[in-house]
């Protein structure tokens, strides 16, 4: 059998193709879905009178901050509403702990800062941890959330851990939903190590289910129960809502790392787009009608999840197993020997880039070379299938040593 397989990577070969299934982007056919907000017009002034062609509003026009507030169950007072791009309220929120701190306690202070780092997670996290000279330890995902035993054992191990970066629902790109009693353990565990270390929460994939995505509680929810709504931060964004770069982004926070944010953003920026906030705001009117308007994402999503899924189970299962998420937008294969980063080459070589292997890990290294991050949304059907045929015959040749 495994001679056939090289066989039908030589095929695969003379395709000459070429196809990039390396970052989680929507597809054509799900940005169209948002074509209406390239043409709504609105009106000069909000409802209660705020006019979105000046200067004011620095946390973001009422309605948009109702909106981030329906979506991140957070009191509105407590809520921003900002530009377009939650990972710039994440960096913005890193550096004011940097230069001010919670409870005025900045990292720069601390010789050597710490962060508690989810693994498989995502890169560009990784990259600004790493700008801010802040140390990344892995602790692993488990399907449902961190392995507590090792979250555990690192808090035990490490002094000086400022804080924990996490995707909590469709976490990027392992699929994870952190469950409610893995979150209020880390609560529990982490604010018994410091009542100064922050809780980011980037929730990207909050309302990017597909169907029979189980439900959560909400972060702030959570977080009032334990007591450390002080140190918590929820992060989202309509990125994959309506437009990258082109959407919102949103920010609940208690009062210590509200004001933080609030305090570096006075200084960064006089206030966000008020015309694409309102223009959102006229758009989706109400948080049914924004999870009616995911539900078409799904609709779309779902088949190319289900035929990347057809295609791995094809593989034997010896050489690896993958992940079966219930929304987000990647798919993880983990192979069984270290030959990620040969199987990714094997791709490259049939003309199919997938993310480099170790991109999901501090400093681009997984030390078991294992983990692979497919991204099956953006490309059609028919190239997404022939990008998996490709995948599914390089993990085994990678596997199984095969001559091709
Ligand atoms: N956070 C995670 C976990 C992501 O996967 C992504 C996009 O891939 C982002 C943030 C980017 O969000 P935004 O466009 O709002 O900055």
């Amino acid at each position: 059998m495994p001679e056939s397989i090289a066989q039908q990577f030589k095929f695969l070969l003379e395709e000459n193709l070429s196809i990039d299934l390396t970052r989680g982007k929507p597809s054509p056919s799900q940005l169209d879905l948002s074509n209406d907000l390239l043409s709504i017009t609105v009106e000069p002034l909000t409802d209660d009178g705020a006019d979105i062609r000046n200067y004011g509003e620095p946390l973001g026009i009422h309605q948009a901050r109702m909106l981030g507030s329906e979506l991140l169950d957070s009191p509105i007072t407590n809520t921003i509403a900002a530009e377009q791009s939650s990972l710039l309220l994440t960096y913005q929120l890193l550096l004011a702990s940097h230069l001010f701190g919670i409870n005025d306690k900045p990292w720069k202070d601390i010789e050597n800062p710490k962060f508690i780092c989810p693994i498989p997670g995502f890169d560009r996290h990784f990259n600004m941890l790493d700008e801010l000279g802040i140390e990344m330890l892995p602790v692993p995902l488990v399907g449902d959330g961190l392995d507590i035993e090792i979250l555990k054992t690192t808090l035990a191990e490490h002094a000086d851990i400022v804080g924990l970066i996490s995707v909590p629902r469709h976490s990027n790109p392992s699929g994870d939903i952190y469950s409610d009693e893995n979150i209020l353990k880390i609560f529990e565990l982490c604010s018994e190590y410091s009542d100064d270390l922050l809780f980011l929460f980037d929730h990207a994939y909050l309302i990017h289910d597909l169907p029979n995505a189980p439900s959560q509680t909400p972060i702030w929810a959570l977080a009032e129960q334990a007591g450390v709504l002080n140190q918590t931060s929820v992060l989202t964004s309509f990125s994959k809502v309506t437009f990258g770069g082109g959407g919102l982004a949103f920010f609940a926070g208690g009062e210590g790392t509200f004001s933080l944010l609030k305090r570096i953003r006075g200084s960064m920026i006089i206030c966000p787009d008020k015309v694409n906030q309102l223009r959102h705001v006229r758009f989706f009117k109400n948080k049914q009608n924004i999870i009616s308007h995911m539900q078409k994402h799904a609709a779309i999503i779902e088949p190319k999840f289900a035929l990347t899924s057809s295609i791995l189970r094809t593989i034997p299962e010896e050489c690896g197993t993958f992940s079966s998420p219930t929304g987000g937008y990647f798919i993880t294969y983990q192979t069984s020997k270290p030959v990620a980063s040969k199987v990714i080459e094997i791709c490259k070589s049939a003309g199919v880039l997938i993310t480099p292997a170790g991109a999901t890990f501090p400093h681009g290294v997984d030390p078991q070379d294992s983990i692979i991050r497919l991204a099956p949304t953006f490309v059609e059907a028919i190239e997404l299938q022939k990008a998996i045929e490709v995948f599914s015959a390089a993990v085994q040749i990678a596997h199984f040593n095969l001559e091709t």
